[in-house]
């Protein structure tokens, strides 16, 4: 399989209130944006990497990126998520019909194996996304007060990469824009859209950086394991 891998950086991270688009911040040296290329540079099923930065930084993630070893092409990203994938998406060969991955740059810690995984139940599905179980019992709030609780056993938060036939994820991708929809993550567009989308187990590393909190969190996973 030769998977596209769209992996979106064109946020700003004003949540993490560094004053940079945090997927270019250092994270032990490294920024997260290189790291999260580089399982997909690792992993089997990929083909071709499309990396989509704020426009500020596309000729620096040229730089960055030079050291991938497959082809990788840098393009600017839009105002939302949404219009960032969507560039990334702009990039696919015509003709193209094989698997997209999306992933966001934001989780650095995803690994060769979940991509893989990924990919393959998008393959096997139509469409896929790794989800972990909820530990905490959700609730239902409104106007700062709580209005119920949700089934627990019902839940997962989803993660990325997620993996969609080529044609599915376009089809769906019109019909959002059409609809005027704003987006958190490919898979809701899909579900508009009716279609089977496999949940595949998602990993507690692949976190999604947001706060320095989150980096404060990662910056002592990988001080761990550089001391292990
Ligand atoms: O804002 P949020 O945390 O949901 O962003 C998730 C991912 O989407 C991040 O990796 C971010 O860089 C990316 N993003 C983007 N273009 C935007 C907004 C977010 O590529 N306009």
């Amino acid at each position: 399989m030769r998977a596209l891998a769209i992996i979106v950086a064109a946020g700003r991270g004003e949540r993490m209130g560094a004053g940079r688009p945090k997927a270019f911040l250092p994270l032990f040296g490294e920024p997260m944006v290189l790291r999260a290329a580089r399982a997909f540079d690792a992993a089997a099923s990929v083909g071709v990497v499309v990396v989509v930065v704020p426009a500020t930084e596309v000729e620096a993630a040229r730089g960055l990126l030079a050291p991938l070893s497959k082809p990788t092409t840098v393009v600017a990203g839009g105002e939302r998520r949404q219009d960032s994938v969507l560039a990334g998406m702009k990039q696919a060969q015509g003709g193209f019909d094989g698997i997209v991955l999306v992933h966001d740059a934001a989780r650095p810690f995803v690994e060769p194996a979940l991509v893989d995984a990924v990919a393959q139940a998008a393959d096997a599905h139509g469409a896929a996304v790794p989800v972990c179980p909820v530990v905490d019992t959700m609730k239902r709030v409104r106007d700062g007060c709580v209005v119920g609780t949700l089934d627990r056993d019902d839940l997962g938060a989803a993660q990325t990469p997620q993996g969609f036939r080529f044609a599915l994820l376009v089809q769906a991708y019109e019909e959002a824009f059409r609809a005027g929809v704003t987006l958190t993550d490919e898979c809701m567009a899909v579900e508009r859209v009716g279609g089977t989308i496999a949940a595949v187990p998602g990993s507690p590393r692949n976190r999604k950086l947001t706060t320095p909190d989150d980096l404060a969190w990662a910056e002592s996973l990988l001080r761990e394991e550089a001391r292990a």
